[in-house]
């Protein structure tokens, strides 16, 4: 019996859709973690994989029956700049399999070794952006947030040449597809309708089914996909999360977050933040997320044109009444889940302006996002230390008059609306000094204890964990002047 149970289905696509490339062995291969629960979703023998066996195909050393590597072709548009080839420069897919569920799942290999794609990058990833992206897509899952999945971390015993020598490690990356908007890219500007069609049929089949029952099915898609980015954008706004790099080579057609290169997440609320050393011009800033990905939907409906009409006009009327319907579902699912947020029901009249107005103060007054919210659950049954997170307290006094008033409406008892929002306000995120500190103790002194500990304490985000209660800590100063670098 195969160990993984490969099923791939992006191989039996034509040819010019990826390049077949097995991984780049290392060294000396060792397992820094394997998600066992994980695994066990996806219906694989996590001892096979804890083992030598295992970790040599983690590694890439060896590669696994039933396994086909590829480095898949895709396109994107880089802070705006439309690159026509860009693809998997350090990553192989080894297939996929089909999971507990039924659903079709992606493994990848990512900082597997160079590819046709690398152009002048080595295809390998350092330990520390390997441990980010474990730790923080990991805490996305647990948050309930689409997100790529991680499988595995193995260490390469290798060197990386970064500004300086880093120990390098190898991400096994699990996600519904890694079928991006750029991939879509690729075709549509090589003029490529018949792969474009190719793709958009795969998509359809793999990720939105019902789509096919659609009277026009590339409309269909079209929809299904800036709906799932509405809400995907929304979910990230409400967990304070700042992608850092919404590249269309980064947005995945599936819905899931991919990419955790300089991602972080807010300490003081300030929607105008940006983390990352490269977006000098704050285009991927907090606040900007929705209009952004409102962006790359329109390139990504700019690439099904051809395949939305046979007559050019009606193919953009499609395009432009499909993106009109990303607003509305954006704001459904943000002010739906402020709602949530603040304990009050269905949304009503005055209840955005009221979160609104709420945000604002805590931006004017440096109040920590999570920990506002989170201390807010308590305030409903009398909890009165919210007001100490605002620089002036009396900012949080004046808005929880129009809160109280608002929450006296709810039909719900104090305790079961404090519960509830317990599930909508996480105590713990990745917060990014100690994300920080983790990646310091694994690079420089190889210990490993800090992202254990912290694997543990985000895999339970609304559980109070009192023992972690640091964890929960805002950084000292909010955090400002935090700067992420891309993970190359
Ligand atoms: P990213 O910024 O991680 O989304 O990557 C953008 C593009 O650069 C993708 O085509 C990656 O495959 C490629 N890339 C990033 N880092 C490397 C690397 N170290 N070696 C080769 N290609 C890379
Ligand atoms: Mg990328």
């Amino acid at each position: 019996m195969m160990a993984l149970p490969f099923d791939n289905s992006y191989t039996r696509l034509p040819e010019r859709f990826y390049a077949r490339r097995p991984a780049t062995p290392v060294e000396a291969p060792r397992l820094i973690h394997l998600n066992r629960a994980l695994a066990g979703e996806l219906g694989l023998d996590a001892d096979w994989l804890a083992g030598p066996d295992g970790v040599a195909a983690l590694a890439g050393n060896t590669v696994p029956e039933g396994a086909d590597p590829i480095a898949a072709a895709y396109a994107g548009h880089q802070f705006g700049q439309f690159v026509p080839q860009l693809g998997d420069g350090r990553a192989v897919l080894l297939g996929e399999v089909i999971d507990r569920t039924g659903i079709r799942r992606d493994i990848q290999l990512k900082g597997s070794g160079p590819t046709p794609f690398s152009r002048r990058g080595d295809g390998r990833a350092a330990l520390g952006p390997v441990l980010r992206e474990y730790l923080v897509s990991e805490a996305m899952a647990a948050l309930g947030i689409p997100t790529t999945r991680a499988l595995a971390a193995v260490a390469t015993g290798e060197p990386v040449v970064r500004e300086t020598l880093l120990p390098g490690a190898v991400l096994t990356r699990v996600a519904a597809s890694h079928i991006r908007v750029g991939t879509f890219q690729f075709f549509a500007v090589r003029g490529d309708v018949e792969a474009l069609r190719a793709l958009a049929d795969h998509v359809v089949a793999r990720h939105y089914p019902e789509a096919a029952e659609a009277e026009n099915r590339y409309r269909a898609l079209l929809d299904a996909v800036i709906a799932a980015q509405a809400g995907l954008v929304a979910r990230w706004l409400l967990v304070g999360f700042v992608h850092g790099v919404m590249n269309t080579d980064n947005m995945a057609v599936a819905g899931e977050t991919i990419d955790y290169g300089p991602c972080a997440f807010l300490d003081a609320y300030d929607p105008g933040t940006v983390f990352s050393s490269i977006d000098q011009n704050g285009r991927y800033a907090y606040g900007q997320q929705p209009r952004i990905a409102l962006w790359n939907l329109t390139r990504f409906a700019e690439t099904l044109l051809p395949l939305l009409a046979d007559d050019e006009e009606q193919a953009v009327r499609e395009a432009e009444a499909a993106l009109s319907g990303n607003a509305p579902a954006f704001e459904d699912a943000y002010h739906g889940g402020l709602n949530r947020k603040l304990g009050l029901g269905a949304v009503r009249d005055g209840d955005p302006a009221l979160a609104g107005d709420l945000l604002t103060r805590m931006g004017e007054n440096q109040a920590d996002f999570t920990l506002t919210f989170r201390t807010l659950c308590g305030a409903v049954e009398g909890d009165g230390s919210v007001r100490d997170l605002f620089v002036d307290p009396t900012a949080y006094d004046g808005w929880a008059v129009r809160w109280r008033a608002r929450l006296a409406e709810e039909t719900r008892a104090p305790a079961e609306i404090a519960a509830a929002m317990r599930t909508a306000n996480p105590a713990f995120i990745p917060r990014n000094h100690q994300v920080e500190a983790m990646i310091a103790a694994a690079v420089e002194r190889n210990d490993f204890a800090p992202f254990e500990t912290l694997l543990a304490v985000l895999a339970r985000p609304y559980a109070d964990q009192p023992e972690h209660a640091r964890y929960a800590q805002a950084p000292e100063g909010g955090g400002v002047g935090y700067r992420t670098f891309c993970g190359t």
